[in-house]
């Protein structure tokens, strides 16, 4: 299916690895100039070359924190009109609320809430003027399903997906859609990284954790990033253009209901 992006362009933010990686190649693929987004100046680049050279799109790299204001600044003013928008940004740290502060709230406030509202807000009216717009927020399995040791991640990312259930519902008619991405576990450094926090604090082998957690799902395994960018892909797409306002999970089944 030819998604009709050829020629659009894209801002990713937080994509030199992981599922933003995933979103930026699979949105390069289709012939969309990307604005790839992350601290890292060395992994970004060597990222962003990876893109250009498979796909021979226009690829921009942009070193900054998305979290902090001056850092959106430079992206935007890198990428000030894109067609396409993907809020990204690292995840907040895990533990016991009793533990965080005031500090912490801000700080998972900042990335995953507040950081993808700004950038919204910087591009949804120009989006809106030009007829087409396509926003996807990666926000996580925890917003319909709370994970008890992420509560700065169910508590910061349930906030926004308040907030654009109601900015999309004003946007559709001039062909800007919102949807969310909800991803389950996805075999990127980020799940890798809690899984051998897992393996240590359970006294077992980051292999046992590993098999218990895919034999945990109903796919038997994790989901990969390109799966995760392809759906991006197709939520981006000229054909998606009346799926607007959804909080999509991709978890393989694991989210237990009906609906
Ligand atoms: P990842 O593999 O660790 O990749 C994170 C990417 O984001 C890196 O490119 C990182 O580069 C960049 N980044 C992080 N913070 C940033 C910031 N403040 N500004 C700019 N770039 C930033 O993580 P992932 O697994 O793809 O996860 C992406 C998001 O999905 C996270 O919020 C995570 O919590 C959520 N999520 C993931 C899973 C999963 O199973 N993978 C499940 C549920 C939710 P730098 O560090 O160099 O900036």
């Amino acid at each position: 299916m030819d998604l009709e992006l050829h020629g659009k362009t894209a801002l990713v933010c937080a994509s030199s690895k992981g599922l933003g990686y995933g979103c930026a190649l699979a949105l390069a693929q289709e012939g969309v100039a990307v604005t790839m987004v992350a601290r890292g100046r060395e992994a970004l680049e060597a990222a962003a070359e990876t893109v250009r050279a498979a796909t021979g799109v226009a690829v921009t790299a942009v070193s900054a924190d998305i979290a902090s204001a001056e850092g959106r600044a430079r992206v935007l003013a890198a990428c000030p009109s894109p067609d396409i928008l993907v809020n990204n940004a690292g995840g907040p740290k895990p533990g016991d609320f009793r533990d965080w502060t005031r500090e912490d709230w801000l700080a998972a406030l900042d990335a995953n809430m507040l950081a993808p509202i700004e950038m919204i807000k910087a591009t949804v009216d120009g989006m809106m003027a030009r007829g087409f717009g396509r926003i996807i927020n990666i926000t996580s399995s925890a917003v319909k399903e709370p994970i008890d040791i992420l509560g700065l991640s169910n508590g910061a990312r349930s906030g926004l997906t308040g907030f654009v259930a109601g900015l999309a519902r004003k946007t559709a008619a001039r062909n800007v859609t919102i949807n969310n991405l909800l991803p389950g576990p996805f075999a990127t450094g980020r799940l890798e990284a809690t899984l051998r926090a897992s393996a240590s604090l359970n006294g077992c082998s980051y292999e046992e954790v590993v098999a218990q957690w895919q034999a945990r799902n109903p796919a038997g395994r994790f989901g990969e990033p390109m799966e995760f960018g392809r759906t991006c892909a197709f939520l981006c797409s000229a054909h998606a253009g009346f799926i607007n306002a959804q909080n999509l999970l991709l978890d393989g089944g694991a989210y237990p209901g009906t609906f």
